[in-house]
């Protein structure tokens, strides 16, 4: 089994490298940011509740966020190990992480951090574009769809995360600075951390980290 965190500021290409990585050695994706935008698109309880903190570049309060990948780690069904992508991202998160693991009996093979700039995760986001049917995402310029504005995978029309407009990124970037980056040392500490340069191209990207994780 493989266990992996992809970690990361908004925007660095946690999600690309994730679903390259998820076919590459079959693993089941957990991700809480897909996992919120599901909820809304549902327009549920825990839907409307993530909204008022998704818009505006907030964090969905832990208690709400580790009840939620509880439930999905305790499924167990992930025959050849997870990916878990954008959790934890706060030591109360970590932390909890911890405690399911060990009484799941399970150990984390390596935390991915994706690393790249503030100035170029703003291009980035400002240019995403993600289907609004089945979540893919792409880039205006740097991974643009076959045809404009339609999505390669399912046809369904692309738009622009709401949370992706400027004030929210900048907040998304604060936030991470305060209570994310903090989780690089508790992982460094651990010896379980592995920096990737987030900047080169995604399969460059790809093939660093594939390197590093061995087949
Ligand atoms: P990005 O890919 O831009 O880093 P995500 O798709 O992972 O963002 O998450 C989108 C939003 O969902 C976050 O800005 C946050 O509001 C909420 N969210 C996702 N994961 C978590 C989490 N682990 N804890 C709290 N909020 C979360
Ligand atoms: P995250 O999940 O970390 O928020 P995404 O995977 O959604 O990040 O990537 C953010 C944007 O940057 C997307 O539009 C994506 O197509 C683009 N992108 C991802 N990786 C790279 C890369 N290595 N070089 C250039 N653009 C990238
Ligand atoms: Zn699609």
């Amino acid at each position: 089994m493989i266990n992996l965190l992809i970690m990361g500021k908004p925007g660095a290409g946690k999600g690309t490298q994730a679903t390259r990585l998820l076919e590459h050695y079959r693993l089941s994706h957990i991700s809480t940011g897909d996992i919120y935008r599901e909820e809304m698109a549902k327009d549920s309880d825990i839907g409307k509740l993530a909204k008022k903190y998704i818009s505006a570049g907030n964090l969905v309060p832990d208690g709400v966020t580790n009840d939620i990948v509880k439930e999905v780690l305790s499924k167990q069904d992930y025959p050849n190990g997870f990916m878990l992508d954008g959790y934890p991202r706060t030591e109360a998160q970590a932390i909890a992480l911890d405690q399911m693991l060990a009484d799941l009996g399970i150990s984390l093979t390596a935390v991915i951090n994706v690393d790249v700039r503030d100035e170029v995760l703003l291009t980035r986001m400002a240019g995403r574009r993600v289907c609004s049917h089945c979540g893919a995402t792409y880039h205006v310029t740097f991974h643009p769809p076959k045809k404009d504005c339609v999505c390669d995978l399912c046809g369904h029309a692309l738009i622009q995360r709401e949370d992706d407009l400027e004030e929210s990124v900048l907040n998304r970037l604060r936030i991470y600075n305060e209570k994310t980056r903090p989780l690089l040392d508790y992982y460094r500490t651990k010896g379980l951390l592995f920096v990737v340069d987030g900047e080169l191209p995604k399969d460059e990207v790809f093939r660093v980290i594939t390197e590093k994780l061995g087949d």
